[in-house]
Order: structure tokens, then C-alpha cells, then sequence
């Protein structure tokens, strides 16, 4: 016989339990899929659910917005914010689900949600080739696309720090900055994932109260917490897996310390957590792994020193960097299309140079004298793999278009082919990992899902 569940709404047991309560999950929805589920849900709970149109993408597709009331309390959760992370496009669906469905949730956690289930719909639109099957690697890498640097929404908001300056914001950008405005959230979780590995957090400012829940709810659901190396080498950690959002300027001087261009051209501006700062916003990001592996949460000590992994890993970037760098501009006297592809695989191949920089400056610090762990070592190998994979497969989406298109020179040509074979090898190495296995992803967006939920029941002095 079942245990009656006892739990308080809103307390660290029912979030686990909630968390652990996602259906099966097959895929990630194409957009045209994801709006009907949420008008399905809109239509079903009209005396609580009303959207409306939050702005205009670039090639003039209308973003919506779903405001679900329930309470004094204001959050605000937007997807699609990096248009190759579409874990929160089911994360989103199932909280606007929940809370329509559910009076004690609503009730406990006080709060009126506005809800975006994709802010930049073109870029989104460019990644559904892989979301049916997303458990194969290179097949996601082949169908991959991230905007360049200045093209993502999460990075264009204005900036302003010593020689760097960015006020370019996208209309989505707009449309999102113009939400942050009217809501003025308690709590704003912009919908993130990442590759390979464990799950890790990002908080806009400490919050030790939500340390410990925060930490559990990835071993709740049998996966790794992060312990590796964080995604830059200025991030402080507030606790193992849970990041310090940081801020640009403090990026900017840290890059600036370590004899680095702390701007380069192509760069973007603040985020949208830095944004919303003004309004005393939390900002709260949870970052999912695709895939898990063993190594990700294994801090013992290997035989190698951080530096000697950050000079190995560095070097490997470099080449890699040089490898697409020199495709690029063989390629670019030929090139007649002016695509996302394009600039993505432009901003991406300097971007990694930058990257292998930082890590061999990284190399030469005191500190870097100490043995590395299994966790540090696995994902700086990763990241080469990762970088590999999906920019180099995004170049040869960039070539590729402009044969399809049927106005490629046969110098184009023949820079495709290369590029085939380079991403060939770069997938049967990549396919050599051991260890490495897809996640379900009921339990992805069951960990994003219950540290939403953990956010508002701080929100609301639950936790
Ligand atoms: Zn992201």
C-alpha cells in the first residue's frame, strides 16, 4: 500500500516529489507542435490562462507570451533565449501544465507566472532537425545551430564597461527586455541547457537556503552534479554545481587581467539575468546535460596537473580554431549567402581561439600547479569534442548552403567536401567515448522543473 503523501507544498520533499512525477518524454517539440500544446493548455483554463503577443522575431514570426494567474507574486520564465537548448520547451509546458492543474501549487507558491515558450523562433526553427532523435551526438551536431555571439538573445542586452560598448538588441531582445520591464519579476529563470556531463546551476546572488535542494534534485533523479570545470574561469562557486551569474564587466576585467581582448569584435553585450537585476530580480538557470557520464561528478585527483590539462586542451582549440579559421577565409571569396550559418561559424572559429588563449594563460597561473580531478579533466576534454562537433559541423552547414542553393563555386565545393571529412573524424572520435549515455528527458525537465519550483517556494518563504 502507498504511503498518503504527507509533504507541505512547496517543501524540498514534494519539489523532489514533483520533480520525479514528469511523464515520458519522446524527442524535443518543434515549434509549430510547442505553441498547440500550449494553446491546447490556454484553451483548457481560460479563466486562468490568456496570452498575447510579446514582439516580433526577425523574419517577422510573432512571439507569444502566456500569463497564468495565481497569485501577488510575479515570475517570469522565457525559452529559447540559446535556440540549440530546447530541454525548457517541455520544462515550460509542464509548469504552465502543473500550475493550471493544480490549486495547492498555485496556492502555495502565490504567484502570477508570464510564461515564453520560445524567444528567438527562427534560430529554434534551425535546430528541428535533430529534435526527433536527439540521443545521437553527431547527428544533433550535424543539425545544429547556434547563433553567433551578437545574435543570441541571451548575451545582447546593453553594455557598457572601459572600451566596450553594445547597444545592438535584437527585436526578440526588445521583446524580452520590454517583458522584464512590465513584469518586474521576483524570480526570472531564462530555460538553459547544456551538452555532456552533470547538472549545474547558476544564481543571480547567493542563496544558501537553496544550496542544498538545489543539490539533491539531480541525484533525486539518478544524474551527475557537475563538479568539473566551470564554463568560464571567472566563475565563483557558491556551492559544488551552483555558479555565481556574475556579471560582463567583471568578465570583461578578468579576460582583461589574463592579457586577453575582453571585447573582441563580434562580441555581444550583457545578459538577461544582468537585466533584470534592476527590478531585484533572482535570476536562477539550470544547466542539463543531453548526455550524462560517470566522470562529471568525480573530484579524486588524476596524474596530470590543471596546467598541463588547461596547456593540452588549450593546444587542442587552437588547432581547431586554425582548422576552421583557415576553411573560412579560403572560403570567403566565393561565399554569395549571407546566412546565420555563416556568421555563427565566423564568430565560432574566433570565438574558440579566444578560448584556447584563455586557457593557456590559465595554464601559466601559481594556482593551476595542483593536480587536476577526473571531473576538470573530463570536461575540458569534452569541451574539444563539443566544440569539434558542433562547429565544425555548423561551418559545414554554412558551406553546404550554398551548395544547395545551387551557387557554390567548385572551390566552395571542394572546401565542403574538406569539411565533411574533418567532422567524419571528428565524430568517430567523439564516438570513441566510453561512458557516455543519453538522459531521459522526463528526468531533465524534471530537475529544470523542480528548481523552478524551488525558486518560487524561496520566492514565497517556503524554503
Ligand atoms: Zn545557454
Amino acid at each position: 500500500m502507498s504511503q498518503p503523501d504527507t509533504a507541505a507544498v512547496g517543501s524540498p520533499e514534494d519539489i523532489l516529489r514533483r520533480a520525479a512525477a514528469v511523464p515520458p518524454l519522446s524527442g524535443f517539440p518543434p515549434l509549430d507542435d510547442l505553441l498547440r500544446r500550449f494553446d491546447a493548455v490556454a484553451s483548457a483554463h481560460p479563466e486562468l490562462i490568456s496570452s498575447r503577443r510579446a514582439g516580433t522575431s526577425r523574419l517577422g514570426e510573432a512571439i507569444p507570451v502566456y500569463r497564468l494567474t495565481g497569485g501577488q507574486r510575479r515570475h517570469l520564465v522565457v525559452g529559447g533565449v540559446h535556440p540549440n537548448e530546447p530541454i525548457g520547451s517541455w520544462t515550460a509546458l509542464h509548469l504552465i501544465t502543473q500550475l493550471a492543474q493544480d490549486p495547492d501549487l498555485r496556492q502555495a507558491l502565490n504567484a502570477s507566472w508570464e510564461i515564453v515558450p520560445c524567444v528567438d523562433p527562427d534560430s529554434y526553427r534551425l535546430n528541428e532537425g535533430w529534435f526527433a532523435d536527439p540521443t545521437d551526438r553527431s547527428h544533433y551536431a550535424r543539425h545544429f545551430y547556434r547563433p553567433a555571439g551578437d545574435e543570441q538573445v541571451e548575451w545582447t542586452f546593453p553594455f557598457s564597461h572601459k572600451a566596450a560598448y553594445f547597444d545592438r538588441m535584437l527585436p526578440e531582445t526588445q521583446a524580452l527586455a520590454r517583458l522584464i520591464d512590465q513584469t518586474e519579476p521576483e524570480l526570472y529563470v531564462p530555460l538553459h541547457n547544456s551538452e555532456m556531463g552533470g547538472v549545474y546551476y547558476y544564481l543571480s546572488r547567493p542563496v544558501p537556503q537553496l544550496y542544498d535542494l538545489l543539490s539533491r534534485l539531480p541525484g533525486h533523479l539518478g544524474l551527475p552534479l557537475h563538479q568539473g570545470e566551470p564554463e568560464a574561469g571567472n566563475l565563483e562557486v557558491l556551492s559544488p554545481g551552483i555558479y555565481a551569474t556574475g556579471d560582463s564587466a567583471q568578465a570583461y576585467d578578468w579576460a582583461e587581467d589574463l592579457g586577453l581582448d575582453p571585447h573582441p569584435p563580434g562580441s555581444g553585450g550583457a545578459s538577461s539575468t544582468e537585466y533584470a537585476r534592476r527590478f531585484g530580480t533572482l535570476g536562477l538557470i539550470a544547466e542539463l546535460p543531453q548526455w550524462r557520464h560517470h566522470q562529471a561528478d568525480d573530484t579524486r585527483p588524476v596524474a596530470e596537473s590543471y596546467a598541463d590539462l588547461l596547456t593540452r586542451t588549450g593546444r587542442q582549440l587552437a588547432q581547431l580554431s586554425d582548422v576552421l579559421l583557415s576553411v573560412l577565409s579560403q572560403a570567403e571569396p566565393y561565399l554569395r549567402l549571407d546566412t546565420p550559418f555563416i556568421r555563427g561559424a565566423r564568430s565560432f572559429a574566433a570565438g574558440i581561439a579566444q578560448s584556447a588563449e584563455a586557457s593557456l594563460a590559465r595554464a601559466q597561473q601559481p594556482s593551476s600547479g595542483r593536480l587536476a580531478s577526473v571531473a576538470e579533466r573530463f570536461g575540458c576534454e569534452d569541451v574539444v569534442r563539443m566544440f569539434r562537433l558542433r562547429y565544425g559541423g555548423m561551418t559545414w552547414r554554412a558551406l553546404e548552403a550554398e551548395v544547395q542553393a545551387g551557387v557554390a563555386a567548385v572551390e566552395l565545393r571542394r572546401l565542403a567536401a574538406r569539411m565533411a571529412t574533418h567532422f567524419a573524424e571528428w565524430a568517430t572520435e567523439a564516438e570513441s567515448l566510453d561512458g557516455a549515455e543519453p538522459i531521459a528527458i522526463a528526468d531533465l525537465v524534471g530537475v529544470q522543473y523542480g528548481a523552478i519550483l524551488a525558486g518560487a517556494a524561496h520566492c514565497q518563504g517556503l524554503l
